[in-house]
């Protein structure tokens, strides 16, 4: 490992003081080898930073302890917002290597704030003196997430348990890292190369995907199917040749599986092992009982019956569209059991047959531009929002930056688009963000990316998406909302920093919109003629709603239930990996012809950083509240109703973690939510359990 040579602030970008347009960091001028002299330099600040609130000989107060503390570690906060833009978005070999660096440095760096007993201490006394502090409503939040952190992560631990403690937290960041770099690696290393003659059934779109993606990789002229999620399952959707799905289905679900140095299972039995000590250690069971403690679930077991009513539903609808698929196959003289690598192309064969709907068909009328317009019209009319395009320096040159604004002309904050699949950028999408809103010194505001991973045309054609994309891309439009609408003074409560069972009901909310017919109709127009979607193409589109909604929640609920089970585990040493998947999905009865949507050798949810571990069922959760949410519209008969939307921005969408999540929840709708709504979305209804 080479260390580099010490550089000043003035030399490093990263340090010095952002005077970009929006304040910006200066994108363009910054190089990897700043990162690592930045990150020394900023972790070094915020220690001392540290070390003088906890060596305070003054009594603990809010101010001298809770807002020392929100005010501490600036530099630190906006070296790693950048780097872990970059990490995610356009990595490469240096980047990777800084990451693998870095990741151990940072997790000991939080263990030392979390551990560290001084500081504890002062947080632990005047949470005990919290009545009496004459705090307003979000101060006495602030200090009681603080205390909530602190006892979370073992501060009232003795000495030997921290050091344990910390020396697992450690470890499980860097195997997070190499879990995430080992898939990327994995999907690096495939693609399927094909002639021509090998893409019966590929729409003209998938075609010159596919050229693009083999021009890419370096064979022009040829076509090539990559492990993009889009790629992958285009082909899977359209190609006729059985033999070819088969490879490719088989590359993509072997992710993190193929033994060699990219293989995940080890690290997986590693990582959960850790999770679960880890939990011991703060006094739960398990690690899943830890987990959901403070989250808006609470309880394994109520995350888990969320689950099971939805399961045995999903199941029957499953099994009664896989046989229509059978019977699909037999009614064309097929002679073979449907296979996990024939559900995408039969249902899509199906969908067209029974609606007379194809993804071809669609896809003219699914301008990316388009629909990034879409998801800024439905923002203007639910919360005042304009947004306009603005030239500034960004990292890459397919991202595009809006400036935001509200309705009396002020700035809200910069949103940044990067919408693109290439070989630098992890698979999936995602928002996170260069600078997050407060004012607690003097107001901030945010600047806000959404990340997703769609085909890039060729040069000079429109860039189109099917259904799903665009619905992404309104999905992770919402959690960019919920970035740029935040409305808190202090940098803890902000934006997205909400439990993960509350935080995917923004964005899952808002895919709502895309369907509203005004909105579709409005703003899907053919990539050549301009025409408007035909309103009966429209009626297909939403009929088809439900339609294999049965093989989406079992893909999708699996995954969930297999990770409550993998971290509900009490002693999980000596894990076989492989055999506890095939023994889980065994015991739920999982359908032979799916398989989980992410297996664990590449569920990133899980086991890169872990954001989701022992969390994947909050997307379900979520749902929950997202269509028993959207349902407050619909009873007004208005999809926009100016009412609604205010009680959305102020408890949902500008509230931050200002209150507890069922709490915020009840204030926006008057009521719990019930899952009622969730299953007549689904089409799970009247499904026979
Ligand atoms: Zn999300």
């Amino acid at each position: 490992m080479t260390q580099p040579q010490s550089l000043s602030a003035a030399d490093n970008p990263l340090l010095a003081t952002w005077a970009g347009p929006f304040g910006l960091p200066p994108l363009a001028a910054i190089k990897p080898e700043h990162f690592r002299a930045a990150f020394d330099r900023a972790l070094a600040v915020h220690r001392a930073e540290i070390d003088a609130i906890a060596a305070d000989p003054a009594a603990p107060t809010f101010a001298n302890t809770i807002v020392a503390l929100e005010k501490s570690g600036r530099d630190l906060e906006r070296v790693c917002n950048v780097f872990f833009v970059l990490a995610g978005a356009d990595t490469g070999d240096e980047i990777e290597a800084i990451e693998r660096e870095v990741s151990p440095l940072l997790a000991r760096h939080g263990n030392a704030l979390y551990l560290n007993a001084k500081l504890y201490a002062r947080i632990a006394d005047l949470h005990a003196r919290r009545a009496t502090l004459g705090l307003d409503a979000e101060q006495a939040r602030v200090l009681d997430r603080y205390n909530t952190r602190f006892v979370r992560a073992g501060a009232a631990l003795d000495k030997p348990k921290q050091d344990r403690l910390a020396a697992i937290n450690e470890k499980l960041a860097s195997l997070g890292t190499q879990f995430g770099q080992n898939v990327l690696a994995d999907e690096k290393a495939f693609a399927l190369i094909l002639e021509e003659g090998d893409l019966a059934g590929l729409p003209d779109f998938a075609r010159a995907a596919a050229a693009a993606a083999a021009e890419e990789r370096g064979a022009p002229g040829k076509y090539a199917i990559t492990l993009a999620r889009s790629s992958c399952e285009g082909f899977l959707q359209f190609s006729a040749r059985r033999d070819l799905r088969e490879k490719v289905f088989s590359a993509w679900i072997k992710r993190g599986e193929n033994g060699g140095a990219t293989d995940n299972c080890a690290l997986i039995a590693e990582m959960v092992a850790l999770r679960a000590e880890r939990a011991r250690l703060i006094g739960f069971p398990t690690y899943a009982d830890y987990r959901l403690d403070d989250q808006m679930a609470k309880t394994p077991a109520a995350a888990r019956k969320l689950l099971d009513e939805v399961w045995g539903r999903a199941r029957a609808k499953a099994a009664a569209e896989r046989d229509a698929l059978q019977a699909m196959i037999a009614s064309e003289g097929g002679n073979f059991a449907l296979a996990p690598w024939d559900w995408r192309y039969y249902a899509e064969k199906l969908r067209k047959a029974k609606f007379d709907l194809d993804e071809a068909e669609l896809k003219p009328y699914l301008q990316l531009d388009k629909m990034i317009e879409a998801a800024f019209e439905t923002a203007r009319r639910l919360f005042g929002l304009t947004f306009s395009a603005v030239d500034v320096p960004l990292y890459h040159p397919d991202a595009r930056a809006f400036e935001v604004k509200d309705k009396s002309g002020a700035h809200v904050g910069l949103f940044i688009g990067d919408y693109f699949a290439r070989p630098s950028k992890h698979s999936g999408a995602w928002m996170t963000s260069l600078r997050d809103q407060e004012k607690l010194i003097s107001p901030v505001r945010p600047v806000i990316l959404n990340v997703c991973n769609f085909t890039k045309p060729p040069a000079g054609e429109p860039a189109l998406l099917s259904f799903d994309d665009a619905r992404t891309l309104f999905h992770e439009f919402g959690h960019a909302l919920h970035g740029l609408l935040s409305n808190v003074t202090y940098p803890l409560l902000a934006g997205t920093a909400v439990p993960s069972d509350f935080v995917e009901l923004p964005s899952q909310l808002y895919e709502h919109w895309l369907e509203v017919p005004e909105i579709l109709q409005k703003y899907a127009r053919h990539a050549r003629t301009g025409e408007a979607m035909p309103k009966a193409l429209i009626d297909r589109v939403l009929a088809t709603r439900t339609f294999n909604q049965g093989f989406a929640t079992v893909e999708y609920t699996a995954c969930a239930l297999v990770d409550l089970d993998l971290h509900g585990l009490a002693d999980p040493a000596g894990l076989d990996v492989g055999q506890f998947e095939r023994d889980d999905l065994k015991r739920i009865a999982m359908p032979a012809e799916i398989v989980m949507r992410h297996r664990l050798p590449h569920f990133q949810h899980l086991f890169s950083g872990g954001g989701y571990a022992a969390g994947y069922y909050s997307y379900m959760w979520s749902e929950v509240l997202d269509a028993d949410a959207f349902e407050a519209f619909s009873e007004t008969g208005n999809a926009f109703d100016p009412a609604t939307a205010r009680r959305l921005r102020d408890y949902v969408y500008g509230a931050g973690n200002l209150r507890d999540p069922a709490e915020a929840y009840k204030a926006f709708r008057g009521r719990l939510p019930s899952v009622d709504a969730l299953l007549k979305k689904r089409g799970l209804a009247d499904a026979a359990v």
